[in-house]
């Protein structure tokens, strides 16, 4: 049986198949899955979901691991060009993972306010994530813990007062960083031969689905959906009778 799994886990394939196995792993060598809120020890991982492309994706995502017993913390950004966390239908997925058992936390883009090159006072960056926690707090409590969206250099490996940076020492440089970023586990997989004692994985659930697709087609596909999404609401709203 643990063979069986070690071989399908051979060359990643971004399907839910392959994740399920992934967790599967995980939890039969024993990892204790933790959040953010306090120290990693040995045997615990942090898992992190950042939710780049589709809130769909991340519900999927939610509840394998929720049929596995699995907690997770869920990253959402309030600045997407993909969606927007506070309408209706995105609300009720965002509380549909919470109630799963997992946590949501905010997903934070620096670039939306400063350039990468020039780093802010810190207090003015604690204000924005304040101010964007406050917002997604009327969907869903966040927890205290923010992660970066293309975290520019000047966020990586320092703690902040105001919250809690999954790009912290504790969390990053002083245990072991396992980032599916641009499905790159295709060229450089998780080490299933020898998985660390402590670590942080992260995952963008839009990178993944029933079938495997590459990188370039998950984000076409994420821009399509949203199309049409919004493409249905719209006319909804603003046609075939609607008032406005
Ligand atoms: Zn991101």
């Amino acid at each position: 049986m643990v063979e069986q799994a070690t071989q399908l886990l051979e060359g990643v394939e971004f399907t839910h198949r392959w994740y399920r196995q992934f967790l599967q792993r995980l939890l039969g060598d024993g990892y204790d899955f933790r959040t953010f809120s306090g120290e990693l020890g040995d045997g615990d991982v942090a898992l992190r979901h950042d939710v780049d492309l589709r809130i769909d994706a991340a519900v999927e995502m939610a509840q394998i691991e929720a049929d596995l017993g699995v907690t997770s913390t869920y990253c959402v950004l309030l600045t997407s060009p993909l969606y927007n966390p506070l309408e209706g239908e995105h609300r009720e997925s965002l509380q549909k993972i919470d109630s799963l058992g997992h946590e949501v936390a905010l997903h934070f883009s620096t670039h939306e306010y400063w350039p990468a090159e020039s780093p802010p006072e810190e207090a003015d960056l604690e204000t924005r994530v304040a101010e964007e926690r406050a917002i997604l707090e009327t969907v869903v409590p966040p927890t205290e813990t923010v992660s970066f969206h293309r975290p520019p250099s000047w966020v990586l490996d320092y703690d902040f007062d105001g919250f809690q940076n999954t790009y912290g020492p504790g969390f990053f440089t002083d245990i072991d960083y396992i980032a599916d970023s641009s499905q790159r586990w295709r060229d450089d997989p998780p080490p299933l031969e020898a998985l660390p004692e402590t670590m942080q994985i992260l995952t963008h659930p839009g990178l993944w689905g029933e079938e495997d697709a590459s990188f370039d087609k998950r984000i076409e596909m994420a821009v399509s959906h949203t199309c049409s999404h919004a493409s249905r609401n719209a006319r909804r709203e603003f046609m075939n009778g609607g008032t406005n």
